[in-house]
């Protein structure tokens, strides 16, 4: 019998992992990249002998494949994509493929903010618990690489709406959705109810046997699964204040105190002993702090786990004072509700470093934390023009510059003793900078030079 030919678009860290894991299955394999591929792939599929084209595609080879697996870059209104489709080719994500592959146990997180943190915080728990687990998704290794070279019994994802398109089969264990809120809908026609849609398929094929932790605060999560019924397990997550379980399963606050519950069994723990302080961290906490009980993991272990972890670079992260203003990098805040929650976690007057690259931002949504709290603003991009529109007349600064030296040195100037320079941008950044990291960088060299 002849093998499947599984073709893959896209040749970054999951095309050349899910080429890995269908070599490994046998299959007729060939990558294909409409851009360069980077050296570091390139040799990875010459040392394989995986074959590859780069800088192109060979369409008609293309539309012979029995299965495309495609990069979560590329958008589904690409033409080659809506060729795919038309001739009846399934088109999956390396997360369908590799999940159908693999008996690993799946815990799968996603939402519009608190991915990776929360995503890191649960590998976290679930490693420091004494379990074989794997992490992956959007985050360091691929999940194809792993199940083609190094099988774990249990993987914590982080998967984007991206990464749930291109799942149909596919199906979490426990799930996990932190909250849906407006960002990337330049892919998705401008459309919340499409993107939040994507979000949902994270529920799709779970059975009574599995879990689903949700974001009970959030009202676009909590009516969508109200509509949806599903059967799994579920524990709401809250910050609403109860003094009584409000509910079987799930986790909520009280006063200085959060609390869990699962199968009968209670956790509570103080706040203030969270490694990561900030509202919106209590639920990406709560969320981590329900999968480690779900998997059984003692009390101890999961209290410990969740006052010892280090906090990662770019998310809230405290860069320093200088002369007593505290700059604050928060670089991948990429949209409009992470922004909000870096505002709403500090009290001192802000100098706010915004701007880059915008994916449809209503900024409106900002201006009561604006109007309290911030009393300049450096637009940071290339194009300003929308955000200047937004708070002109609301805030005595709107000033504009093109680095984050620049940024820098002008937030400086502008702060006064006890007050806050925070990079929050609510927009990508690939005007002026490489990506997050690099914006993130910069601006944390700019402070160092002062
Ligand atoms: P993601 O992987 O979903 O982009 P990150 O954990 O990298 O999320 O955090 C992105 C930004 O969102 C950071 O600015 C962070 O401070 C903020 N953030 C983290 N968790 C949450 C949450 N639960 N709700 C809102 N914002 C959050």
């Amino acid at each position: 019998m002849n093998q499947p030919r599984t073709y893959i678009l896209g040749a970054g860290e999951s095309g050349v992992g899910s080429a890995l894991l269908a070599q490994k299955l046998g299959h007729d394999v060939f990558v294909s990249d409409q851009g360069s591929i980077k050296a570091k792939y390139k040799n990875e599929l010459l040392e394989a002998g995986i074959e590859f084209e780069e800088n192109t595609h060979s369409t008609a080879r293309i539309l012979e494949a029995d299965q495309i697996i495609k990069s979560p870059g590329i958008p589904d209104h690409a033409p080659l994509i809506v060729q795919l489709r038309e001739a009846n080719i399934p088109v999956i994500s390396e997360i369908e493929f590799a999940g159908k592959h693999t008996s690993a146990q799946k815990v799968c997180i996603t939402g519009s903010n608190g991915k990776t943190t929360t995503t890191l915080l649960t590998y976290h728990i679930l490693k420091e618990g004494g379990l074989n687990v794997g992490l992956a998704g959007n985050i360091g290794q691929s999940f194809a690489r792993q199940v083609a070279i190094d099988e774990k019994d249990i993987y914590v994802l982080e998967l984007s709406s991206f990464q749930l398109d291109g799942c149909f089969d596919f199906k979490a264990d426990i799930a996990v959705l932190l909250n849906i809120t407006p960002d990337h809908l330049d892919r998705y026609d401008y459309d919340l109810s499409k993107y939040a849609a994507s979000k949902f398929r994270i529920l799709q094929n779970q059975g009574p046997e599995d879990h689903l932790i949700y974001n009970l605060d959030n009202s676009i999560v909590r009516e969508g699964i109200q509509a949806l019924k599903p059967i799994a397990n579920q524990y709401p997550i809250t910050l609403n204040q109860h003094a009584e379980p409000p509910f079987d399963q799930g986790a909520f606050c009280f006063e200085d105190q959060l609390n869990i519950t699962t199968q009968n069994q209670q956790f509570t723990m103080k706040i203030q002993d969270l490694a990561l302080q900030g509202k919106h961290n209590l639920f990406n906490s709560m969320a981590s702090g329900v999968t480690g009980r779900i998997f059984e993991l003692r009390k101890e272990n999961v209290r410990d786990s969740l006052t010892n972890f280090e906090n990662i670079e770019h998310r809230l992260e405290n860069v320093g004072k200088v002369n007593g203003v505290s700059f604050i990098n928060d670089s991948k805040a990429t949209n409009i509700n992470s922004t909000w929650y870096a505002l709403e976690s500090i009290d001192k007057p802000i100098v706010w470093i915004a701007g880059g690259v915008d994916k449809g931002n209503d900024y409106s949504e900002l201006y009561e934390m604006v109007d309290d709290k911030v009393k300049a603003i450096i637009c940071m991009g290339t194009d300003n023009k929308k955000l200047r529109a937004a708070f002109t007349g609301r805030v005595e600064q709107v000033l504009e510059v093109r680095s984050a030296d620049e940024a820098v040195r002008l937030a400086y100037d502008l702060s006064n003793e006890g007050d806050t320079v925070l990079l929050s941008p609510a927009c990508a950044s690939f005007d002026l900078f490489e990506n997050y990291e690099d914006r993130g960088h910069k601006f944390k060299q700019a402070v160092r030079r002062l």
